[in-house]
């Protein structure tokens, strides 16, 4: 078997840039040297020799050895020197490479091959005693580090008191003899703590570095990197030794790090660094200040120190030849390291560049528009998730932050504003024109109205699936839950977080995209919504199949969803009509009314509102099909609290608060989730889906009348578990329709259809088609009640399952493929059985996510449905999963 693939000095191996095999450092080095570029030659060791190396424990096969000494042959051939010469000696670096850049990896060893005779060889052939020693001690303080793992603090300690000896600030102005007494006592430093004189024969030097690399792969931090970020162990790294090339050799030599375009902005602009006189880790390790590379970074910077390109125009010139190459070769902005060599230009690495979410779209675009990549390639580089940093306001990264705690990012997005305790608080101080930020210990339904009004919301309890986080983001408010070290004293009206006190009114700045929660205000940045956001949004939706429709029950969010391209709502939650502070006591008259007569009273009061929220909302969305759903919350979370309400709802009822409180407790539910809602309600007291059907139709037939263009209601059912439940359901909507048609002389075109949130409703789902017109997959209530774990309190335990990976992951983020995925195929299928053709969407906090969205192209649905700000995101991944 091969192990070793040769590069550089035209020899190639064909290992043909195979990252699998030859790690990504590897496989780029072979292919620049392949393209013809200046690579020093080398060799890698494959990554298969790893994972042999331990399933052999830790062994190496016998025709390894061969192999190096034919690795090595070759670089001495290209370069003619020999390793470990006297005379004029090849040294060489030894580097790990995994599949992907893993810290945690061995570092590099620089020098490799110098010992005290052929430090001798190198002054004498180099003609620089300086350079020569100052290789050597570079070289014994990293392979100590590196390979012998001995303290470093010692080396470094040595270095500095030498400097301090001679009164020298810089490393520059050591001299040789300098240099030279160093490394005298280097290798003392060696003997002392290493029991052992520093090795000085070469291949000794070389085996201990190879085995260092793969010795590291099962390093522990190597393998909790591994296990953070699910790279498999069996992966294996592979050894690049590759023959040195010197950036230390004076003045016309450097070395530096470059990205082919600006990774913070995208700008399509050459980006670096570079240091004189230096070696590759000095660049990073911060010992001298970096030098601009290009002169408009260096003027724009305004600073002193020329730039690569003023100080050292023609391999500027060259290097900038380079990054064409490169960037037309891989397709893609590329992370470079170089090194110059007495004028002589080197390249040492390339890959692709890490970069902003910012930065990611320009350059997708930039590189779609320049016939670098295609318009699918450019919608397929860009991460659907990312684009979440994009769609809200960030927080000046420029500024200062007083930082007082962490919470979970529960909505992306940055907002300050004054302290508010409660909901009627924050709406009032909206409508007075402040920016109010509400703290809760938790949020629950009855906050809804201020957490409209506040620009954040801030809570001490709670999930990223918890009620706050929820309907944070579906208002696109940003949004820290869980925020543990906060204490609330909703009495003082205090908030202490460690050991600070805040009080009513003092401005607090939070950022749901990182959790973080700040004493004072922290400008934020507006998002930019039009240029590339809006061409590689036009890309994606000519590749995507699924459509894509908003979870939104007031106009301002049903605009919202328009204007991010929502083709429809997917799911408009009345409930949340019926939390209005205007309107909860009729609510609640209605629902503590004691015959049917007393709900009917209520209902009329409540009819001309629901009527004017759907007209406000089919007017948004004319000519877009809009799926209501009818009441499904159970009626327990509507009940009142205090006695001030019981009064109130007495008063508006005319009846007695004892009699109401009576009501109250018999309305009691221990499991209100599995309790009296969905089409239960509709079953128990069908007056209410009467009215809401009513509501529906007479608001369609106004719009239709005064646009002249005629919504698409979708009317839904919840939790419909049987056939029977949706016929009881769809005969009341059908007969209202017929009245309300007949009084007006005039009809819309609308469908009843259901969700399927049980698992009962999926497995007869071929049945619930027969009255069914269209499904909508509520898959929230699916996987709690498919995999019978409470959403609103999972979040105790649920974030050890997915550590202990028993869940991929959170199955309320990401759709149970395995289990809930199953499900919904089977009722997809069934459905589509009886009914052909049958509308299939997906609404719940999954049709906003990348993988659940991935999920549902596959199994065909029609569309996915996700809150307003996730509709961008919806219709990307929407496009990658069809490409
Ligand atoms: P990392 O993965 O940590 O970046 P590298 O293997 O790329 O490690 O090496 C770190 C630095 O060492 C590089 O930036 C480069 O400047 C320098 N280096 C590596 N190999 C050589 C070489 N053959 N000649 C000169 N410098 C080298
Ligand atoms: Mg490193
Ligand atoms: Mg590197």
């Amino acid at each position: 078997t091969r192990y070793v693939y040769r590069f550089g000095g035209g020899v190639d191996d064909g290992g043909k840039g195979d990252k699998n095999l030859l790690g990504g450092k590897g496989a780029n080095l072979d292919g620049m040297a392949a393209i013809g570029l200046p690579v020093p030659p080398g060799f890698t060791i494959t990554t298969e020799m790893c994972t042999r190396y331990y399933t052999d424990g830790g062994v190496y096969p016998e025709s390894l050895k061969a192999q190096v000494a034919n690795g090595i042959a070759h670089i001495e051939g290209v370069t003619g020197k020999k390793f470990g010469d006297k005379a004029d000696p090849l040294l060489v670096s030894v580097r790990s490479g995994a599949r992907i850049s893993m810290p945690g990896m061995m570092d590099t060893v620089l020098n490799l091959g110098l010992n005290d005779e052929t430090v001798i060889g190198l002054a004498a052939a180099s003609g620089d005693e300086r350079f020569a020693w100052d290789s050597y001690r570079r070289f014994i303080q990293m392979y100590s580090d590196v390979v012998l793992e001995l303290d470093h603090g010692a080396f470094e300690e040595a270095l500095e008191i030498a400097k301090e000896d001679q009164g020298y600030t810089l490393d520059t102005e050591m001299t040789a003899d300098d240099w030279k007494a160093l490394v005298a006592e280097y290798k003392s430093l060696v003997s002392k703590l290493w029991n052992r004189p520093f090795p000085q024969d070469v291949n000794d030097q070389l085996w201990g570095a190879i085995s260092a690399v793969f010795g590291s792969w099962q390093a522990d931090r190597a393998k909790v990197y591994r296990r953070l970020n699910s790279i498999p162990h069996d992966w294996g790294t592979a050894v690049n030794v590759q023959a040195m090339v010197f950036g230390n050799m004076g003045d016309t030599s450097a070395t530096g790090v470059a990205f082919t375009r600006d990774p913070a902005t995208g700008e399509n602009a050459y980006y670096g660094e570079y240091l004189i006189n230096a070696q590759g880790e000095d660049v990073v390790a911060g010992i001298r200040t970096p030098q601009y590379l290009t002169k408009q970074a260096r003027e724009r910077a305004g600073a002193k120190p020329l730039s690569m390109e003023e100080a050292m125009p023609e391999t500027y010139a060259e290097l900038a030849r380079v990054f064409q190459i490169l960037e037309t070769h891989y397709r893609d902005m590329q992370d470079i390291e170089f090194t110059v060599q007495q004028g002589k230009l080197w390249m040492l690495q390339t890959r692709s560049g890490k970069r902003t979410a910012k930065a990611a779209l320009k350059i997708a675009v930039d590189m779609a528009n320049e016939g670098l990549i295609t318009e699918e390639e450019a919608v397929a580089r860009v991460d659907p998730a990312a684009l979440d940093q994009l769609l809200h306001p960030t927080l000046d990264p420029k500024a200062p932050r007083d930082v007082l705690t962490k919470g979970l990012p529960a909505s992306p997005g940055a907002a300050s504003g004054a302290i508010v305790f409660d909901a009627d608080t924050a709406e009032r101080r909206n409508e007075l024109g402040d920016s109010v930020i509400l703290v809760r210990v938790e949020t629950s339904p009855e906050d809804i109205h201020g957490m409209h009004a506040a620009k954040g919301i801030l809570t001490a309890r709670g999930g990223m699936t918890s009620h706050a986080a929820v309907v944070a983001r579906g208002m696109g408010r940003p949004c820290v839950s869980g925020a543990g070290s906060l204490s609330i004293d909703n009495a003082a009206k205090t908030l202490r977080i460690e050991g600070r006190t805040l009080k009513e009114g003092d401005i607090l700045t939070i950022d749901g995209s990182t959790g973080e929660v700040m004493a004072g205000e922290v400008p934020t940045v507006q998002p930019e919504l039009a240029g590339d956001f809006g061409i590689l949004m036009a890309w994606a939706d000519k590749v995507r199949r699924l459509k894509v429709r908003a979870n939104a029950e007031t106009p301002l969010d049903c605009q919202t969803a328009r204007d991010f391209g929502a083709e429809g709502v997917g799911l408009c939650r009345t409930e949340h009509m019926f939390f209005d502070a205007a309107r909860i006591t009729a609510v609640r008259e209605m629902i503590l009314a004691d015959s049917e007569k007393g709900r009917r009273i209520a209902l009329d009061k409540l009819l001309p509102e629901q009527r004017d929220d759907f007209a406000q909302i089919f007017m948004v969305m004319a000519g877009l099909p809009v799926t209501i759903r009818l009441l499904d919350p159970p009626l327990h979370e509507f009940l009142p609290h205090g006695e001030a309400e019981f009064e109130e709802v007495a008063k508006a009822a005319g009846v007695g608060v004892e009699a109401l409180k009576r009501r109250a407790a018999e309305l009691h539910e221990f499991n209100p989730m599995l309790g009296h809602r969905g089409c239960r309600l509709g079953v128990t007291y069908p007056e209410i889906y009467e009215m809401q059907a009513r509501a529906i139709f007479e608001a369609a037939l106004i719009i239709k009348q005064r646009s002249g263009e005629a919504p698409i209601p979708e009317i839904m059912i919840p939790l419909v578990a049987t056939k029977k439940e949706l016929e009881l359901m769809k005969a009341i909507v059908d007969s209202v329709a017929r009245q309300v048609f007949e009084e007006q002389g005039a009809s819309v075109d609308y469908l009843v259809g259901t969700m399927i949130e049980l698992p009962r409703a999926a497995l007869k789902a071929g049945e619930i088609a027969e009255v069914g017109e269209f499904f909508s997959f509520g898959t929230n209530d699916l996987t709690q009640t498919t995999i019978g774990i409470s959403r609103d309190d999972a979040g105790r335990f649920l974030t050890q399952y997915v550590d202990k990976g028993i869940f991929a992951r959170d199955p309320f983020v990401s759709i149970d493929v395995e289990g809930v995925g199953e499900l919904i195929e089977l009722a997809a299928e069934r459905g589509r059985a009886t009914r052909n053709g049958i509308k299939l969407g997906i609404c719940g906090e999954h049709g906003g996510d990348p993988a659940s969205i991935a999920f549902c192209e596959k199994t065909g649905l029609d569309y996915v449905s996700a809150s307003p700000y996730r509709v961008p995101i919806a219709r990307l991944a929407a496009a990658q999963a069809a490409l």
